[in-house]
């Protein structure tokens, strides 16, 4: 957990690249922030104890460490908000989220989510009574419909995985909060990351990212993040991540930060590569259709005859037949098997998740050489 403190705002790139260096002290100067492998600080003596500020001292791991308060630090300036919380996992980081929520509460999300979200929400449903509505993400009068008295969140997660539907959160949330500024909204920012959609600078109350995914960026490690808006929300989550404690320990927070450092230059990179095997794709006669918001690294692509899914998979040799996005090496999934198998077939099939819709990630790999992979995997 860690809170903003109020130093010049300065550009992302700046932010980032600097992110660790010039520190309070903590770190003898050194440039780069160091891992702190302790569980445990030692306190001077008793008026330590009474008078300790857990925004500033450490005691123990599980509430702070030097490094992940950088790493927090860093979050929290990046996405705008006041509090940044750094988790084990993407997964955690959304259950962090639901610990504002209890039996009763009801929560309106996309219908388009990443896979584990389903099945998470699912199981909240089933084992805890929270209550969800689903949103197309199309008439916003059609998700004023769905508010009920006892809603407490929207979720959203734009682009949408795997179909990549676009929504606007700032339409979203000026229309929810005039009536209703209880309601909180909640974005899930991993295709897109702060580069290219601030969703609390667009109204949004909580961000949520995958770590895994573009922030760390390199396939290294699983992570999550928390960013809240305001104070009331972020001492609450604050006092939640604590007592349930699935922090990011200190050498994967300190990967992170170093990953950060690089995302700028990374997400314009995978933009780039994107765009061009975006291009090659539409033209591809394999392919029948292609899905690409025009930026960030994600493509999704239908092929036209289904027979062609496993050789093309089995001929890659640059691109990698593996799960998870968003880092250097590009990796193509499908979807319908592998991140949603446990949404039901016609919930699959009604949102186009067919067996010939294929994920790429596209990596930082030079573009000639991923389009001359699929060229020659398609042929
Ligand atoms: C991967 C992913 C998650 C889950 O994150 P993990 O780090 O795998 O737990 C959540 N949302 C989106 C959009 C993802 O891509």
């Amino acid at each position: 957990m860690c809170s903003q403190k109020n130093r010049k705002k300065v550009a992302i790139e700046t932010l980032l690249a600097q992110a660790g260096n010039h520190n309070d002290g903590d770190s003898r100067n050194s440039v780069s922030t160091p891992i702190y492998l302790s569980s445990n600080f030692r306190h001077r003596d008793l008026e330590e104890i009474e008078t300790f500020d857990e925004k500033t001292q450490y005691a123990y791991s599980r509430l702070a460490t030097p490094t992940r308060r950088v790493l927090e630090t860093t979050l929290a300036k990046l996405e705008e908000g006041k509090h940044a919380f750094a988790l084990t996992s993407g997964m955690a980081a959304i259950q962090l989220v639901f610990s504002l929520f209890k039996s009763g509460d009801h929560i309106i999300s996309l219908d388009d989510l990443y896979g584990g979200t389903f099945r998470y929400f699912d199981y909240l449903e089933k084992q805890y009574g929270l209550t969800f509505s689903k949103w197309n993400g199309q008439e916003i009068a059609q998700l004023e419909a769905l508010v009920q008295p006892q809603t407490r969140c929207i979720w959203i997660e734009t682009p949408s995985n795997p179909t990549m539907k676009e929504v606007d959160i700032a339409q979203i949330a000026q229309t929810i909060h005039e009536k209703r500024p209880d309601i909180l909204i909640a974005v899930d920012n991993t295709f897109y990351t702060p580069i290219y959609q601030k969703p609390l600078v667009l109204g949004a109350d909580i961000v949520v990212h995958s770590a895994t995914k573009y922030l760390s960026g390199h396939n290294d490690l699983l992570g999550g993040v928390v960013v809240a808006k305001d104070d009331e929300v972020g001492e609450e989550l604050s006092f939640n991540f604590k007592t349930t404690g699935a922090n990011l320990d200190p050498f994967d927070s300190w990967l992170l930060l170093r990953s950060l450092k690089t995302l700028p230059i990374r997400m314009r990179a995978h933009t780039e590569n994107a765009q061009k095997v975006a291009q090659y794709l539409e033209d591809e006669p394999a392919v029948e259709k292609v899905l690409y918001p025009g930026k960030g690294g994600m493509i999704s692509f239908y092929v036209k005859e289904h027979e062609k899914v496993a050789p093309l998979f089995k001929r890659l040799q640059i691109i990698s037949f593996a799960e998870s996005l968003g880092g250097v090496e590009s990796l193509l999934t499908i979807p319908y098997l592998q991140t949603h198998p446990d949404m039901p077939e016609a919930e699959r099939l009604r949102l186009g998740i067919t067996e010939n819709l294929l994920r790429l990630s596209v990596g930082l790999e030079n573009a000639t050489d991923l389009i001359a992979d699929l060229k020659q995997a398609f042929a």
